[in-house]
């Protein structure tokens, strides 16, 4: 799925979280935490595609994308359960420290914007490797083309956005 379709998913996804889990903090805290989960959600849909040196954040981030893209290769093991994991394990482990504030709430958006965009990429004929290192691709192939993917990702959001503003009014 393109950068567009993961964008619009992570945003769909993030909606459709806190109608199932109200209380957690990040849907609690004010809406500028919201808004700001809701960036770090579009953020963990789009950086699965670091993987990719010509993808919207790897075309930004070529000093990582290549590297990257080289070790693990594309729709790999940054493709992965493993990935979110590892990626968590270096956010808390050294950046939280670094930065000398939590970022715990962030992590859930963020892992939700992560999701999303591997159950996106299921949904294309190449599908992925969700428990890498076990070599079972998950791929339902329904999102064939662009055209088939706008009519996933579009009426996705329209549908969030509708919940999200029918639960404002
Ligand atoms: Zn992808």
């Amino acid at each position: 799925m393109n950068a567009k379709g993961h964008m619009c998913m992570a945003t769909s996804c993030y909606i459709f979280t806190e109608q199932l889990s109200p209380t957690l903090p990040i849907y609690n805290s004010g809406a500028v935490d919201w808004l700001s989960g809701l960036l770090i959600a579009i953020l963990g849909g789009l950086i699965v595609d670091l993987d990719h040196p010509d993808s919207l954040v790897g075309s930004k981030l070529k000093f990582l994308s290549i590297p990257i893209s080289i070790i693990f290769g594309h729709r790999g093991m940054f493709h992965s359960l493993l990935a979110i994991i590892g990626i968590c394990y270096l956010l808390v482990e050294y950046i939280e420290p670094t930065l000398n504030a939590s970022i715990q709430p962030f992590l859930i958006p963020f892992i939700i914007g992560f999701i999303s965009h591997l159950f996106a990429d299921s949904l294309t004929p190449a599908g992925i490797y969700w428990f890498y290192p076990l070599k079972y691709r998950v791929r339902i192939a329904i999102a064939k083309d662009p055209l088939t993917q706008f009519m996933i990702y579009a009426p996705t959001l329209v549908y969030a956005v509708y919940l999200k503003v029918f639960e404002l009014f």
